[in-house]
């Protein structure tokens, strides 16, 4: 079994997951990429994966569809037309060639339907979690944002993350930013650069480390607590009011 990203748009990474000669393509926002690495590695497309109803995660959907006569697994979303197989929270399913199943987890916040899909140790997380940061919100609630984000810092953390921009940089300097004195962030900071000067993915992320430097996960922290209130002028409880002010303050950044 192997994970690869493919880039797509401006900084899309496309999921593609391979076993055999069979590949399951994870949110493909633009067909051609999908389409040459099938040709480049002789593979078969056996299901297409959707997290969210976004256009940069769809885009490449009808393309692909009109070429490959494969099942599109996704949320109910009147903004979907091109699902054909609608999955639950908490629902398995399997796709052809891959062994094992997929389970279904609702990770409402960036939109109302977006869910992930968690394959073993990987999780296909859309646009929820970032490395070092998260989604806007565009649909969903803070609280339903924040449930979600706490929905997978409960996972093993040896669990990837294989989520759907490199977004890793950007989001290390507002982290800096919020936690100035956290050595973890940092020493990934530093790695996270030397990647993308030899224009390396910083993923799949590794929830262990999102743990230790990214602070939407770290809102109960103390210094995420101080820095908060010094910046809003007035005490912040943790969870979901600090998640809130984060990604307020995140989208002035
Ligand atoms: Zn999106
Ligand atoms: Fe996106």
């Amino acid at each position: 079994m192997t994970i690869v990203p493919l880039s797509a748009l401006h900084d899309n990474y496309i999921w593609a997951m391979q076993a055999g000669q069979a590949c399951v393509v994870v949110d493909p926002g633009e067909a051609a990429p999908v389409n040459d690495y099938l040709a480049a590695q002789s593979l078969q497309l056996t299901a297409i994966l959707l997290t969210h109803r976004h256009h940069d995660h769809i885009g490449g959907v009808d393309a692909l569809c009109r070429r490959h006569a494969v099942p599109v697994i996704g949320p109910r979303s009147s903004q979907m037309p091109q699902v054909t197989q609608v999955v639950e929270d908490g629902e398995r399913f399997a796709c052809a060639g891959i062994e094992g199943e997929f389970e279904v987890l609702a990770i409402p916040g960036h939109t109302e339907e977006h869910i992930a899909f968690r394959y073993g140790s990987a999780l296909f997380c859309g646009d929820t979690l970032f490395g070092a940061g998260c989604g806007r919100l565009m649909g969903g609630t803070p609280a339903q944002f924040h449930a979600s984000l706490q929905h997978i810092a409960q996972l093993p953390p040896d669990t990837l993350l294989y989520c759907a921009h490199e977004y890793t940089l950007a989001n290390l300097r507002f982290a800096r930013e919020i936690e100035p004195g956290n050595p973890a962030i940092e020493k990934r900071q530093a790695r996270c650069a030397a990647l993308r000067a030899q224009g390396l993915p910083t993923v799949p992320l590794s929830l262990a480390e999102e743990l230790e430097t990214n602070p939407f996960l770290r809102t109960r922290q103390p210094a995420v607590s101080a820095r908060l209130a010094a910046q809003y002028a007035r005490p912040i409880a943790g969870g979901e009011a600090a998640f809130t002010a984060l990604r307020q303050w995140k989208d002035q950044f």
